[in-house]
């Protein structure tokens, strides 16, 4: 475990946000740049939710201990359950766990291939796009959809990215591709054994509660109750959930930078007393596993 990414507690007042990309993935800011906007929102802590990468979590903790803000390393990681897509966002990563880093590869080598098919899907119906000017824009190791969207805006064949999705990305539009997705158990087990906790995001736009049991089951530690597009009462109802689950509660803004309109960092506030909770319930797991990573390696 590197110890850049380990938190200390820290109780009070404040707010969170626990639900954020950078252009290491599909946002455009870079991880001192959120850190900045985190900074002048007064946010106490901050997670790093990249979509199926680490890489900025480094650059992140450095540029949150500068400011005096709390940071978790975390991924987001698009999985499925009973035909539903679920994503998975995993929290307090140990971001130099081979497992997860060779999974993570994996997952980028999909979304790769992917844009490979899209384009080529593209240039079938006459939109001649690289996938080259895919890449050179989205500059990162996990392109997706929204890097499509804006080579195409770049190139001029759409006048926005709304246009680019409503016409060829979006899901049955001539374009999309459906991607690989792991199960959401296996994307659960896969943040356990790298030493994190998992927690359900954004339960309001999935529209699979039902499925919320079998996970909570299965280990899923926190729900995502806080979330942009949440109303008031959608926070409420998944707060109840949780609470009967005894699951954890997150929140985020799942801030893109200006990568779909505006920032919406500083938009939605996950109370400071649950991100102290999860701490909390990260550092007992923690030093629960330590002695015996002790045993293990003094027997071996
Ligand atoms: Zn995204
Ligand atoms: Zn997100």
């Amino acid at each position: 475990m590197n110890d850049t990414f380990a938190p200390t507690p820290r109780p009070g007042p404040g707010f969170a946000d626990l639900h954020l990309h950078t252009l290491f993935s599909d946002g455009t800011f870079s991880p001192e740049e959120l850190a900045g906007h985190g900074a002048r929102h007064g946010l106490v802590a901050m997670a790093l939710t990249d979509h199926d990468t680490v890489e900025g979590c480094a650059r992140m903790a450095l540029a949150c201990r500068k400011l005096g803000i709390q940071s978790i390393a975390g991924a987001e990681l698009t999985a499925e359950q009973d035909g539903n897509e679920v994503h998975i966002l995993g929290y307090f990563l140990d971001v130099e766990d081979t497992r997860l880093q060779v999974n993570l590869r994996q997952f980028q080598t999909v979304r790769q291939n992917r844009i490979h098919e899209m384009v080529a899907r593209l240039n079938r119906l006459k939109i001649p796009l690289r996938a080259e000017t895919v890449f050179a824009l989205a500059n990162c190791h996990s392109p997706g959809r929204p890097h499509v969207g804006r080579a195409l805006v770049q190139e001029g064949f759409c006048g926005s990215l709304d246009e680019a999705f409503d016409r060829f990305l979006k899901k049955n539009r001539p374009a999309y591709v459906p991607k690989f997705k792991i199960s959401a158990l296996e994307a659960i087990a896969l943040v356990h054994q790298a030493g994190g906790l998992a927690s359900m995001a954004h339960p309001g736009l999935n529209r699979s509660d039902e499925i919320i049991p079998a996970l909570a089951a299965a280990g899923l530690d926190g729900l995502e109750c806080f979330h942009t597009k949440h109303t008031a009462a959608m926070t409420a109802y998944y707060l109840d959930i949780a609470a009967r689950h005894h699951l954890l509660v997150t929140g985020g803004s799942d801030c893109h930078g200006f990568s779909k309109g505006k920032p919406l960092i500083g938009g939605c506030k996950l109370p400071a007393v649950y991100y102290d909770r999860l701490n909390q319930h990260y550092q007992a797991k923690a030093a629960d596993r330590a002695p015996r990573a002790a045993v293990a390696a003094q027997s071996s």
